[in-house]
C-alpha cells in the first residue's frame, strides 16, 4: 500500500488528502441540523449531519469524485467500473458524466430500482451481476482487468476515503463547542475511515463509534479477530452498508482510530428512520438510519446525559414501496417506546 504504516503520520497523510480534495466540484456542504424531539427523549444534544441532502441523495459523490478527478488523463480517457451496492454507483455516473468519463458500474441484481435508475439516467452504462456484492466485485474486476479500465472501488482506496473525509472537516468546522462522539456507519469502512483520520488528528478526544447492520458487521468481525475477516453471508436491508469484507485501507485506520463499535437490528433501524422522519420530515434509506440507531443504543447502555452526540444521516435512496415495511417494523423497533 502506498500510504504509511501507521500512527500519526498515516493520520496526517489523510488529513492533507482531505484537506485537499476538490469535492465541492460536485458535493454541497450539507446542513449539522439538531433533533430535537430524538435530543429531549434521550438527555443528550443529538445533531444529524443531512448527507441524504447530497446530489444523488447519500454522502458517496464525495469519495467518487475525488477519486475520479485524481486519475491520469490516460486512465479518464480510457473509461472507469466499479461495483456498488447502489449509492457508490450513482455518485460515480454523475462523476464520471461531470468529468467526461466513461462509466460501467456492476450492482447486486438485488439493488433497489430507484438506484439503477439513478445510474442510468445520469448517463452511465448499469449491469446488474450477482445476488450480493461479493459477486458484483468480482465481475466487475474482471470487466477492469480485461478492458484496460480502472477500477473504482466504493471504499477501499484513500482517494475515496479523502474524499468521505470531508465530511469530518465539515463536522469540526460547523461545529467549535464540546463534541462528545460522532457515529458513523458503516459498510465497507471508507466513510468512518476518512471520518477517524481527520477527527483522531484534530481532536483526538472526540469518540468515533462504528455502527453496523448487525447483518453485515464486518468491521466489528475483523476487530475482534485482529485481521479481516469475509463473512459467510450478508443481509440486505441496509443495502447501502452490505458488505462482507472491511477494506484494506480502511482497516489501517480503524484498527487504532474507531472507539468502538455497535450493531443494530432491522428493527432498530426502521425506527430510527422514523426518529428521523419525526425532527427532519426526511425519509432515511435504511443504512442512513444505522448511526441514529446506534445513539439511541448508546446511551441506553451507557446512561451518558448532557453530551453532544452527531450522526451520520448517510443516504436517502429508499424505493417508496418500502416504507409500508419500515413503518409496520419501526413500532416493533423502539420507535414509539
Ligand atoms: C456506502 C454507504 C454507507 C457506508 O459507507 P462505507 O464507506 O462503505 O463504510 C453508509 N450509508 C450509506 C447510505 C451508504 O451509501
Amino acid at each position: 500500500m502506498d500510504t504509511p504504516t501507521a500512527g500519526q503520520p498515516l493520520l496526517a497523510h489523510y488529513v492533507k488528502k482531505i484537506l485537499a480534495a476538490p469535492v465541492y466540484e460536485l458535493a454541497v456542504r450539507t446542513p449539522l441540523q439538531p433533533a430535537p424531539a430524538l435530543s429531549e427523549r434521550l438527555g443528550n444534544q443529538v445533531l444529524l449531519k443531512r448527507e441524504d441532502l447530497q446530489p444523488t441523495f447519500s454522502f458517496k459523490i464525495r469519495g467518487a469524485y475525488n477519486k475520479l478527478a485524481h486519475l491520469t488523463l490516460e486512465q479518464q480517457a480510457r473509461g472507469v467500473v466499479t461495483a456498488s451496492a447502489g449509492n457508490h454507483a450513482q455518485g460515480v455516473a454523475l462523476a464520471a458524466r461531470e468529468l467526461g468519463i466513461a462509466a460501467t458500474i456492476v450492482m447486486p441484481e438485488s439493488t433497489p430500482e430507484l438506484k439503477v435508475i439513478g445510474v442510468r439516467s445520469r448517463g452511465a452504462d448499469a449491469v446488474l451481476h450477482g445476488a450480493s456484492f461479493p459477486f458484483a466485485l468480482a465481475y466487475a474486476l474482471n470487466l477492469a482487468a480485461q478492458t484496460g479500465r480502472t477500477f473504482v472501488s466504493p471504499f477501499d482506496d484513500p482517494d475515496v476515503i479523502a474524499g468521505q473525509g470531508t465530511v469530518a472537516m465539515e463536522i469540526l468546522r460547523q461545529h467549535q463547542g464540546p463534541l462528545d462522539a460522532i457515529f458513523v456507519p458503516v459498510g465497507g469502512g471508507g466513510l468512518i475511515a476518512g471520518i477517524a483520520a481527520y477527527v483522531k488528528y484534530l481532536r483526538p478526544q472526540i469518540r468515533i463509534v462504528g455502527v453496523e447492520s448487525e447483518h453485515s458487521a464486518c468491521l466489528q468481525a475483523a476487530l475482534r479477530a485482529g485481521e479481516r475477516v469475509v463473512l459467510p453471508s450478508v443481509g440486505t436491508f441496509a443495502d447501502g452498508v452490505a458488505v462482507a469484507q472491511i477494506g484494506a485501507y480502511g482497516f489501517q485506520v480503524c484498527r487504532d482510530y474507531v472507539d468502538e463499535v455497535l450493531t443494530v437490528s432491522d428493527d432498530e433501524l426502521c425506527a430510527a428512520i422514523k426518529n428521523i422522519y419525526d425532527d427532519t420530515r426526511s425519509i432515511t434509506e435504511p443504512s442512513g438510519a444505522l448511526a441514529v440507531a446506534g445513539i439511541k443504543q448508546y446511551v441506553a447502555q451507557t446512561g451518558v446525559c448532557g453530551q453532544t452526540l452527531v450522526a451520520i444521516d448517510s443516504g436517502a435512496n429508499i424505493n417508496f414501496d418500502s416504507l409500508r415495511y419500515v413503518a409496520e417494523r419501526a413500532a416493533l423497533g423502539g420507535a414509539l417506546a
